[in-house]
């Protein structure tokens, strides 16, 4: 593979133009749109709007006359068509953490005869946290966690599992499960399924509604660049809207909650799911940065995301010195999510040799490097970059430098 070769690609990729809808800074490789989206150039003029026209001239009357108060169903409505859910079934609130809360206690009230929550041992550690709290909370007789090893979901499915709570994709490995399968297979012994889609809402095509999914959680900070702390959002199919009962009961989620009546009364549709009041700036922000969306077609961002990662093996595979990374995402691209994880003894310090050269990659504990592929706006000339630099620092092991191992608050 050469240069030329490359810039071809870029050439006639059909995404490439999309990369112009964001500030990308000069001399810098993001390869961590995963955990971090970049910022569209719509949510710069958007935020400036809300902040000055909204809030600083129209104040208090923007609640209906911008549309506020329905800012989680309207941005809930546009994460819909991404995740292959149709109207009523979305909505934007809260964090993924306080999301499953609610969907974990709807999950066990549906399924109260059962009282085992299952999910993998290696899943995102706050989707684990958040049932143990909930097990301390209610006691290990009304609610208790079992945790396998990915391998291991299908035959641990058994009619004593009251949810089965997972991540579509592994934050760590990439790994990507099988949606319809597992979801059906849950079904089949009479068990809830939790969907979290943080590495897979806007990195591939999500069908909820095809695989029959109960519920799922997702993230609006990652693939959806709405902007550290954005607020996340969540599923619940149609048919338990009406049946279901979950229990942050803030006035936002009541049926009228402009009659400020004193006994609660939750309202029958998704907006049931809310809690307090919207966090207005941060949800505009990922209003506006949603409309990138616009035209693009799923497919072809899954088509870019597995070119992308298999440019990136190809041209590792072509370096000597890059021999030591030992890949721990699944080889087949049909397997994995829009990332690569790479073991290495000195990740954490080839990270920082990486981002002090301006590619910005990420670790995660113990020892793996990944990088993300965001197909909006990383091209494969930014791929080949990435790694000639990447084979530099190892070449000449500029990351024994001691500065490089210096341990960071947030990785
Ligand atoms: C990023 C991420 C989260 C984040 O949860 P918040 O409560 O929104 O901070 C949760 N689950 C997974 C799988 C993630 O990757």
């Amino acid at each position: 593979m050469i240069f030329e070769e490359v810039i071809a690609l870029d050439k006639r990729d059909p995404l490439y133009p999309k990369r112009f809808e964001f500030e990308l800074p000069e001399n810098t490789i993001y390869l961590d749109g995963n955990s971090l989206g970049a910022l569209p150039k719509s949510v710069k003029n958007r935020m400036a709007e809300v902040v000055s026209q909204q809030w600083g001239n129209d104040l208090i009357k923007s609640w209906n006359q911008h549309d506020w108060i329905d800012l989680p169903t309207s941005v809930g409505e546009k994460i819909a068509r991404l995740i292959g859910a149709d109207a009523g079934q979305v909505i934007c609130c809260d964090s993924i953490s306080i999301n499953l809360f609610k969907l974990l206690c709807s999950a066990l009230k549906l399924n109260s005869k059962r009282t085992k929550v299952l999910s993998t041992q290696d899943n995102f550690p706050t989707d684990l946290y958040m049932v143990q709290g909930l097990r301390d909370l209610l006691g290990a007789d009304l609610c208790h966690l079992e945790m396998v090893e990915e391998q291991n979901i299908e035959q641990s499915l058994t009619e004593s599992v009251a949810v089965l709570l997972l991540t579509q994709v592994n934050f760590r490995t990439g790994k990507l499960l099988d949606m319809e399968r597992l979801t059906k297979l849950a079904h089949e012994k009479g068990i809830l399924v939790i969907w979290d889609l943080a590495h897979s809402a806007g990195a591939l095509p999500v069908e909820l509604d095809k695989c029959n999914a109960d519920f799922a959680v997702g993230c609006g900070y990652k693939y959806l660049n709405g902007g550290p702390g954005s607020p996340a959002f969540l599923y619940v199919a149609k048919r338990h809207l009406e049946v279901v009962k979950q229990p942050l009961s803030g006035w936002m989620g009541h049926a009228k909650p402009f009659d400020f009546d004193p006994t609660y009364q939750s309202a029958s549709s998704i907006n049931q799911f809310q809690c307090g009041t919207p966090s207005v700036l941060a949800m505009s922000a990922l209003d506006a940065a949603l409309d990138v969306w616009q035209g693009v077609d799923m497919q072809e961002v899954r088509r870019k995301s597995m070119a992308l990662a298999r440019l990136c093996l190809k041209l590792i595979e072509q370096k000597e010195h890059l021999n030591g990374l030992q890949l721990c995402s699944p080889e087949l691209d049909k397997h994995r999510g829009s990332q690569l994880a790479f073991r290495h003894e000195y990740g954490f310090a080839i990270c920082q040799a990486l981002i002090e050269n301006g590619v910005i990659a990420d670790f995660r504990a113990p020892n793996i490097l990944r990088f993300g592929f965001t197909p909006l706006y990383t091209s494969y000339e930014d791929v080949w970059k990435a790694i000639e630099i990447l084979s530099d620092i190892i070449e000449s092991k500029a990351y024994m430098e001691p500065r490089f191992s210096v341990s960071l608050k947030v990785t």
